[in-house]
């Protein structure tokens, strides 16, 4: 019943590729959870899909930018085997205090102070270059709660398998920085989700011997 609710969510998760990364998450998690877990579920997919409205992803497609943390919950869940409501509501708010308008206060009104903690550990400072903030976020992640350094881990993972998608203008130079940081984030992470850690290596593996061939 709940669960029919997409077209009462905001328009972009109407988006065929949205709403099938949705529709997944919401059949896994309906097996699961408890009623009231789900619905604080649901309305963090509204949240955040308010919230990234009208943002796209880099792909060649611009796929609705909400398809992101849609899967990176879907991801914590099915591969990451982790349960915990907090850190799967937190994946799906990770990018909005950095990306969007909302705030930590905001967060924590609406789905308590540990969700909004979790969120700010992932949250980058701002006015740093892109190089700065990558070096920032491998110095920063040994300090990040367990909570957190999932959200970072299965975030870095759909990020990185994205690349194989090609982000729209990005040269090879770009592509291969950017599994080097990957590498670098996945090693100071190492020990948080065996699981999760093997996928990403075996994804950064994948794209060297690509690069090897
Ligand atoms: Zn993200």
């Amino acid at each position: 019943m709940f669960l029919a609710a997409p077209q009462e969510i905001v328009y972009s998760i109407q988006h065929s590729v949205v709403l099938e990364k949705f529709d997944r998450l919401a059949a896994a998690l309906q097996k699961e959870l408890s009623e009231d877990s789900l619905i604080t579920l649901l309305d963090a997919v509204q949240f955040a899909a308010e919230k990234h409205e009208g943002q796209t992803r880099k792909d060649a497609d611009a796929t609705p930018y909400i398809v992101h943390p849609i899967g990176v919950c879907l991801s914590l869940w099915e591969e990451g085997g982790v349960h915990d409501v907090d850190t799967l509501v937190a994946a799906l708010l990770h990018d909005t205090l950095e990306d969007t308008a909302a705030t930590k206060e905001e967060i924590a009104d609406r789905f308590g102070s540990r969700v909004s903690e979790i969120v700010s550990e992932v949250t980058n400072p701002g006015g740093l270059t892109s190089e700065e903030s990558k070096a920032w976020q491998v110095a920063h992640a040994p300090t990040l709660s367990l909570e957190a350094r999932l959200v970072k881990l299965a975030d870095r993972l759909y990020n990185v398998r994205d690349l194989a998608h090609g982000p729209a203008g990005w040269s090879q130079e770009k592509i291969d920085g950017y599994y080097g940081w990957g590498q670098k984030l996945l090693d100071v992470l190492k020990g948080t989700n065996a699981q999760l850690e093997a996928l990403l290596q075996e994804t950064i593996n994948n794209r060297s011997q690509i690069v090897k061939q």
